[in-house]
């Protein structure tokens, strides 16, 4: 039974053969797909979407950039719709100092997403771009206690170990098939704290594909080479993880 933790189902890379992807989803086994919305048109259509196709499973947030672009009124808004939207989890939220210099007003917003999960008691899904200290500084701050990680990219040990302390969950992009940081965050972690991710249409694990979440096969695949465990080991300690972070009990 396999995991998608963090897609974008939504995104128009999808609009032409949705019908398709979910079916060999299906075919391949999957319980969940959980798609992350990015901002207010994206979180009704990850809505739609989770009450087309059962697997769908939505995530609703706002897009840490794209929040840079909306007044406080409006990000404010957009929480009472979420609250009022039953998610499975808060998420596509963070931090990303990559695209953008503005440190202070991010925090701000990233911080009404952690409330807002808290009070929802659902998980967070984190973006975190060269940011991660800080993300996980405030996650402490604010006492989260339902986060996954979403694509976690910093090799810092101390960091991982970090994570792992405070009972969050790492989600493991397709790309580790040619990524050394994963490969190491893999060996390093302990295998029920891994949730596995496509992050689709993005971060495809072949070249110049569109990715899709019937990839995570090959996540599977190097995680068991890693852990040297069986795939099926694998998948069934993933689908455990899963359980025990999202179901609502
Ligand atoms: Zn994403």
């Amino acid at each position: 039974m396999l995991i998608d933790a963090h897609a974008h189902m939504d995104y128009e890379q999808f609009e032409k053969d949705l019908d398709k992807v979910i079916t060999s989803a299906e075919e391949n086994n999957f319980v969940a797909i959980i798609s992350n919305g990015t901002g207010p048109a994206s979180n009704r259509k990850v809505l739609e979407l989770s009450k087309k196709y059962n697997i769908i499973k939505p995530a609703l947030g706002i897009y840490p950039i794209e929040a840079l672009e909306m007044s406080d009124e409006e990000i404010d808004e957009e929480i009472e719709f979420i609250k009022k939207s039953n998610p499975l989890a808060i998420g596509e939220v963070g931090i990303d100092y990559y695209h953008t210099d503005v440190k202070e007003k991010q925090k701000i917003n990233f911080i009404k997403f952690i409330k807002l999960s808290k009070e929802l008691n659902i998980p967070i899904i984190v973006h975190s771009r060269n940011a991660e200290e800080d993300v996980v500084q405030i996650l402490e701050e604010e006492g989260a206690k339902k986060v996954l990680m979403h694509c976690f990219s910093s090799g810092k040990k101390e960091l991982a170990e970090r994570i792992e302390k405070n009972g969050w969950y790492f989600s493991i992009p397709a790309t580790i098939v040619r990524n050394k940081t994963f490969k190491k965050l893999v060996k390093r972690i302990s295998m029920d704290r891994i949730l596995t991710e496509t992050d689709a249409p993005f971060l495809s694990p072949f070249k110049e594909k569109r990715n899709e979440p019937s990839f995570i096969k090959e996540t599977i695949k190097k995680i068991a080479e890693i852990k040297q465990l069986t795939e099926k080991e694998v998948e069934d300690q993933i689908y455990s993880n899963y359980k025990r972070l999202f179901s609502n009990e």
